[in-house]
């Protein structure tokens, strides 16, 4: 029989996480968000919060056991690149299920001028490539220090949090999606913004950048994102999880 009232465990970062926690408790779910805590102001959540790191794989595996977790989704972002792995290795440890929300990529289309490279690194080296005189960053707040280097360039840096590093050349706004098209298209342009670097996020909220950037001829140096674990069940939406979390709840015995 699935537990009266079963513990979800979800791994927050995303809209995607606060969104099922409302799901997820409105179904009389016991929910359980966990925070990294590297957010001033997270947004307010239905269920339980819990903050900061686990401690590792171990870590992760004893909250599971201690707090009788059932279900684990870990809804951090998609360039998370650690919590993932410990998140399927600890679920694994502790045989609880444990499920992926991630949404779909971006993908390039037709007018689109994109350049795919696989670090903050390697999108530093490729502005001076595709020729950037005037960049928008946008990949986040502890992003800019490869790009102090590129003296050849000026930035217009765009975070929700303000910056861990500056450079001389540059000139940096607070701000937080969702954004429309309108809006990116005139900032573009006030800027004579002629490249654009974005990690692929995917998602609604910040996709004007790109509709922007295909109408200015902007181009976009794109930064994959980091390797997912393997062999661990995945939902590309809220829903899709929702449905994920009641069909393996059901299933336990
Ligand atoms: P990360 O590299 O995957 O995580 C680094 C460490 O932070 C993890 O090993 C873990 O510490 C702790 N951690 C991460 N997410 C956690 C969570 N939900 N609850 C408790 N501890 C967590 O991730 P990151 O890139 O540093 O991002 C940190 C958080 O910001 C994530 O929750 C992510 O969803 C959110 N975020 C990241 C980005 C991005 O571009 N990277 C963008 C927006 C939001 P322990 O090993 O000690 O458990």
């Amino acid at each position: 029989m699935p537990p009266a009232q079963p513990t979800v465990l979800i791994l927050a970062g995303t809209t995607e996480a606060t969104e099922l926690a409302s799901a997820l408790d409105a179904a009389g779910v016991d929910v359980i968000s966990s925070l990294a805590g590297v957010t001033s102001a997270p947004a307010e959540r239905a269920g339980r919060v819990r903050r900061g790191g686990f401690g590792g794989v171990a870590g992760l595996h004893r909250y599971l056991v201690e707090n009788r977790v059932d279900l684990v989704v870990d809804a951090t972002h998609p360039f998370a690149a650690r919590m993932p792995h410990h998140a399927a290795r600890a679920a694994g440890l502790a045989g609880v299920p444990a499920c992926r929300l991630i949404r779909d990529p971006w993908q390039a289309t037709d007018g689109d001028r994109w350049i795919e490279v696989d670090s903050l690194d390697e999108a530093a080296a490729a502005l001076a490539a595709v020729g950037a005189r005037r960049v928008l960053l946008t990949t986040g707040r502890q992003s800019v220090a490869p790009f102090v280097r590129c003296a050849d360039q000026w930035f217009l840096v765009r975070s929700i949090e303000p910056l861990e590093h500056e450079m001389p050349n540059m000139t940096a706004i607070l701000e937080r999606g969702p954004y429309d098209v309108g809006r990116e298209r005139a900032l573009m342009a006030s800027h004579r913004i002629d490249t654009l670097v974005s990690k692929n996020s995917g998602g609604s909220a910040t996709e004007a950048k790109l509709t922007a950037s295909r109408e200015l001829g902007v181009n976009v140096v794109m930064i994959r994102r980091p390797p997912q674990p393997i062999g661990v069940d995945t939902a590309t939406s809220v829903p899709a999880a929702v449905a994920w979390t009641e069909s393996t709840l059901a299933s336990l015995c």
